[in-house]
C-alpha cells in the first residue's frame, strides 16, 4: 500500500516536495527526546500551503496511511517522531508571518513560522509575543501549539494557551476549520482552540493561529538571590507566591547545577550555596525596583544568605546568563536526561526535598534547575558516560520521582507534553476516566486513528 500511496500523491499533488531521500528521512526520524528508537518515516511531505495539507490529509485518509505532524522536532517527549509506515508532515515551508494587526494587538502566522522569528517581527512594531520556550531560537509555533510550550515568563504571561486568539486546523478527514479569531471575547460553542492546542498532533493540523500580543515592557531588572539550604529557596518561592509578587521570571538552579555553570562557563556564581533563584522584574524603573525589594523581602524571610542586585541592562543580561547556560551545563558533566515535572507552587520545596532523597536512595547525581514561579521543575539526572547499570536506574528514578511528584499533587509534566516518553503515565495523572473522555475525543475527531498514532494515548 505504501509506495502506491506516495506515487497517488505525487500525481495528485504535483507541486508538494516529497522526499523518500535517506538523508532526509534521518534527518526527519528523532526529536530532541533521548532514549527513543523512532523507525524512519515512509516519506516526508513538505506542504506550502493550507491547500496542500488539506488535500494531502484527504487522501491520506482514503488510503489510511498515517500522518506525523512536524515542526522543527525540539519536542521532548517524542511527539513528532516518526512512526513506522506513516509520512511525516513538516511544516517548516509554512513559515510567513501574514499579518501584524497592531490596533488589535494580533499576529496571524503559519505554523512553520520560527518563535524567534516572529519575537523579533513583533518587536519592531513595539510588541512582544510573550510565551518563551528556552528552544525559542529553534523550535515552531506550531509545536509551541501543539505541546502548549511554557517558558520563563509563564509566571506572568501564562503559557501558549493564553496567547491563542484563533487557529485555523486542517482536520482528519481534510476539512479545514476556523476556531477563534480576533476578539478578545468570543464563548460561541466549545472553546475548540483550547482543545486543539497541546493536542501534540493527534486532532488536526494546524495550519494558522492568530496569536495574541502585548505592548513591549521596560527592561529587565535582575536579582540573584543565593540559599543555604534547597528548602529556603523553595520557603522564598512559596512566600513571594503568597505575598503575591509576580515578577516576570522566578528560576531556580540548585547547587550541583551551580558548579556546573561555573565550570561551564566561570560566572563566580556563589559555590557554597544549596540553590539560587532568579528573580527578574519587567515593571518600569522605579516599579520594577519596588518589586525586586518585595522579592528580597521574601528571600530575606526564609533565610537567603547572598544577594546580588543588577545596575543596569548589561549586567542584568550578565546575571540571567547562567540560567541560559543549565541545561548545557549538566550535559557537559555526564549524560544528562531532563525531566519535565509540575506541583502546585506552595509545595516546591517538598518537591526540592523529595528529589534529591531520591537521588541519595538510588545513588544518583541530580541538577535541578526550572521555573520555580510556577512550580516546573526539570531535574536532569545525570548518568556516567559509561555506566551499564544507568539505563536500568534512570527508569527507578524516574518512577519514583513521578510517584512523589503525583502524591504532592502535581503532574508528570509541566510543558513537554506526554508524547510517547510518559505515555504509562497519562492515566495516573488523570484518572481512568478523564482518560477515556480523551479517547473519545480522540474516535470523534479521527475515527480512522491517522493523526499522530500512537502519540498520547
Ligand atoms: C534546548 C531545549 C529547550 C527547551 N525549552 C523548552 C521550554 O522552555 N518550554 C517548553 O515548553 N519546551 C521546551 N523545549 C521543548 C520543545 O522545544 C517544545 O516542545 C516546542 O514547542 C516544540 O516545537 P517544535 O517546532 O520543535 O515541535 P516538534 O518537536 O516538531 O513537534 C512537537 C509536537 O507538536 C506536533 N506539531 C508540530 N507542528 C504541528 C502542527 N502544525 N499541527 C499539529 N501538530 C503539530 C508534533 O506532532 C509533536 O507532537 C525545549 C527543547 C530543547 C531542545
Amino acid at each position: 500500500m505504501t509506495a502506491p500511496f506516495l506515487q497517488v500523491l505525487a500525481a495528485a499533488l504535483p507541486d508538494l516536495r516529497l522526499t523518500t531521500d535517506a538523508a532526509d528521512l534521518e534527518a526527519q526520524r528523532g526529536d530532541e527526546t533521548a532514549d527513543l528508537e523512532p523507525p524512519l518515516p515512509l516519506a516526508v511531505a513538505f506542504p506550502a500551503s493550507t491547500a496542500e495539507v488539506a488535500a494531502l490529509v484527504r487522501l491520506a485518509a482514503a488510503h489510511r496511511v498515517p500522518l506525523v505532524p512536524r515542526g522543527a522536532g525540539t519536542g521532548r517527549s517524542g511527539g513528532a517522531i516518526a512512526v513506522a509506515g506513516a509520512l511525516t508532515v513538516s511544516l517548516v515551508r509554512m513559515s510567513r508571518i501574514l499579518e501584524i494587526d497592531e490596533g488589535n494587538r494580533a499576529v496571524v502566522v503559519q505554523p512553520g513560522v520560527v518563535t524567534a522569528d516572529l519575537m523579533k517581527a513583533v518587536a519592531a512594531h513595539g510588541l512582544v509575543y510573550a510565551p518563551d520556550p528556552a528552544s525559542y531560537e529553534t523550535c515552531t509555533i506550531g509545536g509551541n501549539l501543539a505541546t502548549n510550550a511554557g517558558g520563563l515568563s509563564c509566571l506572568k504571561y501564562g503559557v501558549t494557551r493564553d496567547a491563542v486568539l484563533g487557529l485555523e486546523v486542517v482536520l482528519a478527514d481534510g476539512a479545514v476549520i476556523r476556531t477563534g479569531g480576533r476578539n478578545v471575547k468570543d464563548v460561541a460553542g466549545y472553546d475548540l482552540a483550547g482543545l486543539f492546542v497541546g493536542s501534540m498532533g493527534t486532532l488536526g493540523i494546524i495550519t494558522e493561529a492568530t496569536l495574541r500580543l502585548i505592548p513591549m515592557p521596560a527592561p529587565r531588572q535582575t536579582l540573584l538571590a543565593f540559599f543555604p539550604t534547597i528548602e529556603a529557596s523553595g520557603e522564598a518561592v512559596a512566600g513571594m507566591v503568597r505575598d503575591g509578587v509576580q515578577p516576570c521570571t522566578l528560576e531556580l538552579m540548585d547547587a550541583f547545577t551551580i558548579r556546573a555553570v561555573n565550570a561551564a562557563c566561570a560566572l563566580g556564581l556563589d559555590e557554597t550555596a544549596a540553590a539560587m533563584l532568579l528573580v527578574e522584574s519587567d515593571l518600569p524603573a522605579a516599579a520594577g525596583a519596588e518589586e525586586l525589594d518585595r522579592a528580597e523581602r521574601a528571600c530575606a524571610t526564609a533565610g537567603v544568605s547572598l544577594l546580588v542586585r543588577s545596575q543596569d541592562a548589561a549586567e542584568a543580561d550578565m546575571l540571567r546568563q547562567g540560567r541560559r547556560m543549565a541545561h548545557w551545563a549538566l550535559d557537559a558533566v555526564g549524560v544528562s536526561r531532563m525531566e519535565d515535572v509540575v506541583v502546585p507552587r506552595s509545595r516546591v520545596p517538598d518537591l526540592l526535598r523529595a528529589i534529591h532523597e531520591i537521588g541519595d536512595r538510588r545513588g544518583m547525581r541530580i541538577g535541578v534547575f526550572g521555573h520555580a514561579g510556577d512550580g516546573n521543575l526539570h531535574p536532569c539526572f545525570i548518568l556516567d558516560r559509561e555506566d551499564p547499570t544507568g539505563a536500568a536506574r534512570l527508569r527507578e528514578a524516574r518512577g519514583d520521582l513521578f510517584r512523589a511528584v503525583l502524591a504532592l499533587g502535581g503532574s508528570v509534566t509541566g510543558e513537554h507534553g506526554i508524547g510517547v516518553a510518559k505515555k504509562a503515565w497519562l492515566e495516573p495523572t488523570r484518572g481512568a476516566d478523564a482518560v477515556r473522555v480523551m479517547r473519545a475525543i480522540k474516535a470523534a475527531l479521527d475515527p480512522l486513528g491517522i493523526l499522530n498514532p500512537g502519540k498520547m494515548l
